[in-house]
This record gives structure tokens, C-alpha cells and sequence, in this order.
């Protein structure tokens, strides 16, 4: 093959190319980014270093040097092999880069950026499996509505700040004060839910009482020292067969309103 030919065919390959450089292979070899970047090199490398090795051999054919062969095939080996891990790396790379950008939209769909808490979406969709299986005869299901007592008045006295601070240690406070199998989720504003499966009356009304209690005795920096303690209502209802979250959230709803009316601070059962 004539330096001619090899510079012909390849200009006749690129024209072809470019016929159809808005599909498939194509697209993505004259893609601005870095796959598109690699795979150029890699085609352009591709053509240079078999021609090379190619002249080479003609060359040792010629002058009758036929050691050469040996080494042709291992520079073909050791060329493939460089262009696949190079192929593989930057792959990789580009994957890993989309695995984390994934992996953080998805918690940030699903989290409630101030508390870290599970948010509204997030919470219904367990509720709603937790219902799911209440139909099929598991034991008792409890849903518990939160709400901050006088919330508004923390904004207006110490600022959004600490209302903030206040929202956060509530979220930690609850979450550390349910079982793992439980579930604690941000409805919104100063209101949170939890979902207690598995669990008997008594037990409800104990777990209950010991996150009213927990709240109650926090220690907020800023807040408690001189307006006192900070303190929540809660409402707590029990799921029936074939229940939907709504009528859940709007049992638990109605008791945490018969909380507030007793004067706050209080749980109330549906
Ligand atoms: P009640 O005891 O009856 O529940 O009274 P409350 O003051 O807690 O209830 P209200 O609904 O009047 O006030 C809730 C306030 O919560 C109003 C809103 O500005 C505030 N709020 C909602 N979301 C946030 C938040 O993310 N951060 C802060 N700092 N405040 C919030
Ligand atoms: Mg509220
Ligand atoms: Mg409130």
C-alpha cells in the first residue's frame, strides 16, 4: 500500500463520516466532550500507528530483516491494549461522575435539605407501603403528628435563624427517639410525621409521651435559657384496614388539633 493510498483512504473515511455525523457512532466521535475528545485521538492513533508499524514491516520485508515481526505483533498488542484501558478509564470516569451526580439529585428529591429528615414525598411513599401492609393483616400501624407549639413566635422573637436551629434539633430529637423500624419524615413548615408499624397501644402511647418529654427537655442554646423550653403537640392515629395515607394524616390531624385546644404540650389519641 502507497503512502498515497493510505492518505486517499483516509480522507475518503472521513468524508463518509461526516455523511452521517448526526447518528449513532458518529455523533459521539464528534462530540465536544471528553468522550468524543478521547475517541478522536484514539481514530487518529488508530490510522497513524498501524501505518507505521505497517511501513516498518514492508521495510524489514524488504531488507530481509524478518525479526521484526515479533516485535510488529507485540506493538499491536501493547497498542490495542493501551487504546481498550484508555477506552475504559475515561468510561469510568465519565460513569462515576453521572453515579454521584445521580446519587445526589436523588437525595435531594427525597431529603428535606434543613433537617436531613426524609421529606413529604418521601414519608407518604413508606406510609403508604406501611398501608399496604396493614391490608394483609400485619399488626397495629400508628401514625403521629408533630407540630411546634408557638413556632412563629421563636422566628418573630430570635429571628429565622433560630427558628432554623430549633428545627433541626427537633428532627434529630425525634429521629433519635424512635426504633429503626420506625419512620420520621418532614410534612413541612414545623410540622413532622412519624409512623410507628408494629406496634401495640401501649407502646404508642409510651413512645408518644417520651418524644413529647425529649422535646420538652432539650436544651436549645439562645431559646431555652430565656424564653424556656421549646415544646410540641401531637396527634396520634391508628390505621385500619385499607386506610389511605389522607384519611390517616387527616385522623392524626383532627387529634393533634384536640392538642392544641387542651393548651399544647400534650398527646392526644383519634
Ligand atoms: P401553633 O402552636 O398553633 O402551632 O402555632 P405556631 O406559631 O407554631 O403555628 P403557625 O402556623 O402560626 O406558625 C408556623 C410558622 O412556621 C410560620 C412560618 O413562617 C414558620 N416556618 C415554616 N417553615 C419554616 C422554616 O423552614 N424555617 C423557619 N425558621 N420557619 C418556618
Ligand atoms: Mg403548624
Ligand atoms: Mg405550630
Amino acid at each position: 500500500m502507497s503512502m498515497l493510498t493510505a492518505i486517499s483512504g483516509f480522507a475518503l473515511a472521513m468524508a463518509t463520516f461526516c455523511l452521517s455525523a448526526s447518528k449513532g457512532i458518529l455523533r459521539a466521535l464528534l462530540s465536544p466532550y471528553i468522550g468524543g475528545r478521547v475517541a478522536r485521538y484514539q481514530a487518529l492513533a488508530g490510522y497513524l500507528v498501524p501505518c507505521l508499524l505497517g511501513f516498518l514491516v514492508i521495510k524489514s520485508i524488504v531488507s530481509n530483516q524478518t525479526s521484526f515481526f515479533g516485535v510488529f505483533v507485540i506493538g499491536v498488542c501493547w497498542f490495542i491494549l493501551i487504546m481498550a484501558g484508555l477506552s475504559a478509564f475515561v468510561t469510568e470516569l465519565v460513569d462515576e461522575q453521572r453515579r454521584d451526580t445521580l446519587n445526589e439529585m436523588t437525595l435531594m428529591a427525597t431529603t428535606d435539605e434543613l433537617t436531613g429528615l426524609p421529606n413529604r414525598r418521601t414519608f407518604i411513599e413508606r406510609a403508604e407501603l406501611e398501608l399496604s401492609r396493614t391490608e394483609r393483616g400485619s399488626p397495629d400501624l400508628w401514625m403521629l403528628m408533630v407540630d411546634v407549639d408557638n413556632f412563629k413566635e421563636i422566628n418573630d422573637t430570635e429571628g429565622h435563624a433560630m427558628g432554623d436551629k430549633v428545627l433541626k434539633i427537633i428532627a434529630q430529637t425525634l429521629k433519635s427517639s424512635i426504633r429503626q423500624i420506625d419512620a420520621v419524615g418532614r410534612l413541612g413548615g414545623e410540622e413532622f410525621a412519624i409512623l410507628l408499624p408494629d406496634t401495640p397501644l401501649e407502646g404508642t402511647q409510651r413512645v408518644a409521651e417520651s418524644i413529647r418529654r425529649n422535646i420538652e427537655s432539650e436544651h436549645i442554646k439562645g431559646w431555652t435559657d430565656t424564653y424556656g423550653a421549646v415544646t410540641i403537640s401531637i396527634g396520634v392515629a391508628k390505621a385500619v384496614p385499607n386506610e389511605t395515607f389522607q384519611s390517616l394524616l387527616n385522623k392524626a390531624d383532627e387529634a393533634l388539633y384536640a392538642s392544641k385546644s387542651a393548651g399544647r404540650n400534650v398527646v392526644s389519641f383519634y
